[in-house]
């Protein structure tokens, strides 16, 4: 059977050239980056080196990239090391908004045992957070205000550098997702005016458990684990070479390669939303008109149940998801749904399709093909 994944927004395959970037690493040069002896300083030599790319690719100094098993340790860094460091002082309140992947939200929820305020604030029906509605909940007492530079499920994109400046004028500390971003979009830091960013490898070709936090000079959150003197006495623990190699391949790859992987993920993605809203009745393309990722798009499938169609799909060969892979397997519908304004039952009869460099268009309008048939078949007609 063909098999056909629309799921990059889950995860991407590692890109072959990451992968030969990370093999030494994984065989011959095994040291521990932290040993003195040469296969230590070669291990070091590697991770400095990958330090310096990615700091480079996103316009920020090598001691302000902090590794990170991924982003939703980094995001939970970032909320809540923040929280805990300023919430010493004055600063009790922690601005996030409804659609922000659950790890941010579930970190920002936390802290409300700990004596935060945690405000989450609506978006739009477009799913974009408007300044006026942030405007209306910064205070001098804001610690923090973290909002996702684009969302995993409804591919919509934050007017981020505007965000920042105005919780800035708060005196307001800034964080972004920028996972489902990065690789896609611009993510300069000293263009965008954040203090910290949320970077995850796998999202980009890169591996899996590997991601980093940038966290501006001057800004100290609370260290994550304590008992290594890795990551500036931060983030303790053996680093893991071979990943931040590789992630730093596929970050540099990626950002060379933008125009061109974007330009084909939106041909595969434009075919296929094409072939859908021609051949499909009774369907909705999602915030369509709002700024979006060009690799994401959602649909609303009205009067089916998603839940069955990803999984008819799925035996079709069709890969793709209801949204957040975090939050499948749980009965609710989606937040990010909700939270643009859908009845639960249309956020229920939806589902999130996402591309890659990889997907041809050929595969794109198959799948199309299959999915019209697979919403015939399970309306009953
Ligand atoms: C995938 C994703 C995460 C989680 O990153 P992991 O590295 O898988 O932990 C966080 N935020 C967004 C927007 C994501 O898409």
């Amino acid at each position: 059977m063909k098999r056909v994944y629309l799921d990059y927004a889950a995860t991407s395959p590692l890109d072959g050239r990451a992968l030969a970037a990370m093999m030494p690493y994984l065989t011959d040069e095994f040291g521990n980056a932290d040993s003195v002896h040469s296969f230590g300083r070669r291990a070091a030599d590697a991770v400095d080196t990958a330090r310096r790319r990615i700091a480079s690719a996103i316009g920020a100094a090598r001691q302000e990239i902090y590794f990170t098993s991924g982003g939703t340790e980094a995001n939970n860094w970032a909320v809540k090391g923040v929280a805990h460091a300023l919430g010493r002082t004055v600063k009790k309140r922690i601005i996030t908004t409804a659609i922000e992947h659950p790890s941010v939200l579930a970190a920002a929820r936390s802290l409300e045992r700990y004596g935060f305020d945690v405000a989450i604030l609506p978006v739009s029906a477009g799913g974009v957070l408007g300044a006026e509605t942030l405007r209306g909940a910064l205070g001098a007492d804001t610690a923090l205000v973290s909002v996702m530079t684009a969302n995993n499920e409804a591919g919509t994109v934050q007017p981020v550098r505007e965000l920042a400046a105005l919780a800035h004028e708060y005196g307001a500390l800034f964080h972004t997702d920028a996972v489902q971003a990065a690789g896609h979009t611009d993510v300069d830091v000293s263009a965008s005016g954040v203090d910290l960013m949320t970077v995850s490898a796998h999202k980009f070709g890169g591996p899996k458990g590997a991601g980093f936090l940038y966290i501006k000079k001057g800004v100290l959150p609370d260290k994550l684990i304590e008992g290594g003197h890795q990551e500036r006495s931060m983030r303790g623990g053996t680093t893991n070479v071979a990943a931040v190699v590789g992630m730093a391949e596929a970050f540099a790859l990626s950002a060379a390669e933008m125009e061109r992987n974007n330009a084909l993920a939106a041909a595969a993605k434009d075919a296929f939303a094409g072939h859908v809203i021609s051949n499909v009745p009774d369907v909705r393309e999602n915030c369509a008109s709002s700024p979006r990722l060009p690799h994401i798009v959602n649909f609303t499938f009205f009067g089916v149940n998603g839940d069955a169609l990803v999984q008819s799909l799925d035996l079709a060969g069709i890969a793709c998801s209801l949204g957040s892979a975090c939050s499948s397997g749980s009965l609710e519908p989606s937040h990010v749904l909700t939270a643009i304004g859908m009845p639960e039952s249309e956020a229920r009869s939806s589902v999130r399709f996402s591309f890659g460099p990889g997907v041809a268009v050929d595969d794109a309008v198959y799948a199309a093909g299959v999915l019209a048939d697979t919403v015939r078949r399970l309306r009953g007609r």
